[in-house]
């Protein structure tokens, strides 16, 4: 795993030179200067460690200085306290697929990927948690822009990374030149899909995405693949592929696929909430109703989604149909590779129409939950093992060095997935988001 992990060692070294000067530093009113000190909460630090009880966080500059137990932590007298006694805090979630500025409700095209359309998208995903967005696919030079701005203290929106344009050349030699054409951006992944989406489309040919895949590793960069036949990730995972980027959703997952993904040490993006936008507004959504959507929905929006013309056509789809039956399938793969020790990223494939950013998230969680993880396993995926898997070693976990990403919660989602739910607030770089949109 090269490539964006390269990039993101200088500020880890900077922020380690900044501990080491706040360490030596001199009068202890200095030291408190511009020291946020987080005291009382449960802290999980995203990595299977033990829950500290009673802990504190300090934070300067945007990254955490210091994690423990209160007493052991300790912090000068004159530093900005913020109280989060009887609280659960996790770090911020990464989300490993979702998408970024390329729809705006049920719109899409060109006309809709502004930078106004991007802070938006990336303010409501930290408002639900989700301080860090693999973006896969779709992405343009503003959202490159805004990857350079978010080295900041002051950030209070999402971090996001990118895949550029899908790679979809069926020749070695176009595709080489699309993948090319993105590492100029630069990009933080090449994005492939190897589908026939359920036999009516050509399917990218071997040639061809084995020659991505050669190019982006020469570029230094590393390559999600879409897909959705067990045969297609065998194919993927033997030519190198880095990532898959969705559920295996035709057959059951067997030894041979997760012997690959073990010795490949590739990891899985389950996404199981694209399936389900594919075929739940035949009706009426229960979750229509629920206060936890409704807060930043668009009702536009939902007035849309309720047509009957709209719900007939997506209950008389085969389609629609068709991946009711792959959600069965992928969860129960999702437990099967969990199980025996595959690296399970969390991921939505949120931002297309109708998938609705932050809140399909938790949506996943909860599916994530059905499917039989624990919410251990699940909270996880959304931190420590996403940011091991995708390379991102400055976020993902609580520990000195990193941004101080991370979710307070009024209840434990480590008891129940459904307390994720219980969102109190959500901080970027040491600074809250605010709680609804400007
Ligand atoms: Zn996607």
């Amino acid at each position: 795993m090269k490539g964006a992990v390269m990039r993101h060692h200088l500020p880890a070294l900077l922020a380690g030179a900044l501990l080491f000067f706040a360490g030596c530093g001199g009068a202890e009113d200095e030291s408190a200067a511009g020291l946020k000190v987080f005291t009382g909460a449960t802290v999980f630090d995203g990595q299977g460690g033990p829950p500290i009880e009673n802990a504190a966080i300090t934070v300067r500059g945007g990254r955490i200085v210091a994690v423990g137990p209160a007493a052991a932590v300790g912090a000068p007298a004159g530093a900005e306290t913020i109280d989060l006694a009887g609280k659960f805090v996790t770090p911020g979630f990464i989300l490993g697929h979702g998408h970024v500025g390329g729809a705006r409700g049920l719109e899409t095209g060109p006309d809709v990927y502004t930078r106004e359309n991007l802070l938006d998208q990336l303010a409501l995903y930290a408002r639900y948690g989700v301080t860090t967005v693999l973006s896969l696919g779709g992405d343009g030079a503003e959202a490159a822009r805004l990857r350079g701005e978010q080295a900041a203290p002051g950030l209070n929106r999402t971090r996001i990374y990118i895949a550029g344009a899908v790679v979809d050349g069926d020749t070695p030699e176009a595709a080489r030149a699309q993948v090319d054409r993105n590492a100029e951006m630069p990009v933080d992944f090449i994005k492939i899909r190897v589908d026939d989406n359920l036999g009516t489309t050509k399917k990218m040919p071997l040639e061809a995405y084995r020659a991505t895949i050669d190019q982006s590793h020469q570029r230094g960069l590393r390559l999600a693949a879409h897909l959705f036949y067990l045969e297609d990730a065998k194919a993927l995972l033997e030519e190198g592929a880095d990532f898959l980027a969705h559920s295996i959703r035709d057959r059951a997952a067997d030894d041979e696929v997760i012997a690959l993904l073990k010795e490949k040490n590739v990891c899985l993006c389950p996404t199981l909430t694209r399936e389900v936008s594919t075929f739940v507004y035949e009706d009426v959504p229960e979750f229509f109703s629920d206060p936890f959507f409704l807060k930043d929905a668009d009702p536009s929006v939902l007035e849309q989604l309720k047509d009957p013309e709209r719900q007939k056509r997506m209950r008389e789809s085969k389609a629609a149909q068709q991946y009711k039956v792959a959600l069965e399938t992928a969860s129960a793969n999702l437990k099967t590779l969990a199980d025996a020790g595959v690296k399970i990223v969390f991921g939505t494939d949120t931002g297309p129409p109708a998938r609705f950013q932050g809140y399909f998230e938790h949506m996943e969680m909860q599916l994530m939950a059905e499917a039989g993880l624990t919410p251990e396993q699940i909270v996880r995926s959304a931190t420590g093992d996403a940011a091991e898997c995708l390379g991102f070693d400055e976020v993902g976990s609580l520990q000195a060095g990193k941004w101080a990403d991370f979710n307070v919660f009024d209840e434990n989602p480590l008891d129940d997935i459904a307390n994720t739910r219980s969102l109190a607030g959500v901080w970027i770089a040491g600074t809250r988001v605010p709680a609804s949109a400007e």
